[in-house]
């Protein structure tokens, strides 16, 4: 590479530095913000871009649950349907089988009573193989928990009409309607005798699949493919809400966090040109309303394209790879997470997975050992720069509870789940420090940050145990 054009690469790397700074007061004041949007969308509805919304989960487990439950989890390509049998407070989960079932992509842009139908069937199956093995029930009927990962505008537990498709999903005579009447009319159909007890997505489910072992357990948070987090608010805390206060006291509260929007984020013009183009077609940029931007700094859909949007601009203005064709790298979201990931934590002297990677995935060969070494740092910088964001948030939550400072007799535990956070270890290492650095030496001494693997599976089942348990002694 000629040194004019190192230079210039390195002043695009330089640019991106500074503008992705996360100084430890910039992380206090996103911290802040958090706390206060928080408090804010409780207040009142549409106060603020975090819709905080009800969950109506006020009974979360304990641990002494005791019976058969089923979970039903849908978010994605797969759906699983799982059984555990809960043996109470010493023996917890004493047995958990699950299967995991593709839907047949016609299903997936057909009818709403076509895919619950597909759906109830599936389940009818599942459970009539189990049962061969075990009479389980008593005479009870079989109590389902369904983690369903989709906006939905939920009334109670178990209810909750869709608010839009996302995903692969688009079936438009379900968006409106009650997703739980759906299921529930879908096994009558099966003949399967079984009551929808509780309707969650699946950062409900990891709070829920974590707070069973652990009391302690505050949050339950995702950085997947998206980001979003929940936690348990005091019932009397939440102006907005307007329903009779749970005997619990308590309210576990949906984030959908990842709407949050600060003037303190640290956005740079490659995020600026991401927001703009997922915005609808026709909308003028002046009006330009950050959508999910949060999410897009800190989720494992953007942390690759971030990055892809950075080398290309290096490759254009610098010919930092040389003379290369740029159609892959100029198509959008070809280069992953996943593949940023491996190039970060790269540790052969001459960057061999870094080379690799650029092949395999952008079609550029022949790369320079300085100019991988800037595609690492680049990597580097967009990851640290989520992890930090992150670990603001999680303190933002734990700001808004009071345990941000001091040393606190009560652990504070937060669970999280989602391939970002899984299997990234740079991610994660950075935002568990990054969150000591904050919250400070006393108070991290009772804060905890816990990988929680499977929340949105078993979570839903636990929760219909936890709400169906208590029934009859209220
Ligand atoms: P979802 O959020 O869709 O339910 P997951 O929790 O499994 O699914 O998260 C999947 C996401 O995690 C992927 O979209 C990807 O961004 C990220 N991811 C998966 N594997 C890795 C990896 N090895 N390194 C970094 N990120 C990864
Ligand atoms: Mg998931």
């Amino acid at each position: 590479m000629a040194a004019a054009a190192v230079a210039m690469a390195e002043q695009v790397v330089a640019d991106l530095r500074e503008k992705c700074e996360t100084p430890v007061s910039l992380l206090h004041d996103v911290a802040a913000a958090m706390a206060h949007e928080m408090a804010a969308g409780l207040e009142k509805e549409g106060a603020s871009k975090v819709k905080m919304l009800l969950s109506y989960v006020d009974k979360l487990p304990t641990g002494g649950e005791e019976g058969f439950f089923y979970g039903l989890d849908l978010g994605g390509t797969n759906f699983r349907v799982l059984r555990v049998q809960l043996g109470g407070n010493e023996k917890h989960v004493i047995n958990r089988e699950s299967r995991e079932v593709t839907i047949p992509p016609n299903l997936m842009s057909g009818s709403s009573s076509e895919l619950f139908g597909f759906i109830a069937a599936e389940l009818a199956k599942f459970v009539a193989d189990e049962e061969k093995c075990t009479n389980s029930l008593n005479g009870k009927k079989r109590e389902l928990g369904f983690t369903f990962s989709f906006p939905v505008k939920q009334r109670s537990v178990a209810s909750g009409t869709l608010v839009k498709w996302t995903k692969a999903f688009s079936i438009d005579d379900a968006v409106g309607e009650d997703v739980v009447a759906e299921l529930q009319k879908a096994m009558e159909k099966q003949g399967l005798d079984m009551h929808v007890a509780a309707l969650i997505n699946d950062a409900v489910g990891t709070l829920a699949g974590a707070r069973y072992y652990d009391k302690d357990v505050v949050a339950g948070v995702i950085f997947g493919t998206g980001t979003n987090a929940s936690y348990v608010e005091k019932a009397d805390a939440i102006p907005k809400w307007e329903g009779e206060l749970p005997s619990s006291g308590d309210m576990v509260i949906n984030m959908e966090w990842g709407n949050f929007y600060s003037s303190r984020l640290p956005v740079t013009e490659y995020d600026q040109d991401l927001d703009n183009e997922s915005l609808n077609p026709g909308e003028q940029a002046s009006f330009c309303v950050k959508d999910n931007i949060y999410e897009k700094l800190t989720s494992g859909m953007y942390l690759g394209e971030i990055v892809r949007r950075v080398l290309l601009k290096m490759s254009l203005q610098a010919s930092i790879f040389g003379d290369i064709d740029h159609t892959k790298l100029k198509t959008h979201f070809l280069l992953r997470t996943p593949h940023i990931s491996a190039m970060h934590h790269d540790e052969t002297p001459d960057l061999k997975i870094v080379a690799e990677k650029l092949e395999n995935n952008l079609a550029i060969t022949g790369t320079s050992l300085e100019a991988r070494k800037l595609v690492v740092e680049i990597c580097d910088i967009v990851a640290r720069r989520a992890a930090r964001l992150a670990a603001a948030g999680l303190a933002g939550i734990l700001k808004k509870l009071g345990r941000d400072c001091n040393a606190q007799k009560q652990g504070s535990v937060i669970a999280i789940d989602g391939g970002l956070f899984e299997h990234y270890t740079k991610f994660r290492e950075c935002l568990e420090s990054t969150l000591g650095e904050l919250v400070g030496e006393e108070a991290a001494k009772s804060v905890v940050v816990k990988h929680a693997d499977d929340g949105s599976g078993i979570g839903a089942a636990l929760i219909a145990a936890s709400q169906s348990q208590y029934k009859s002694v209220e």
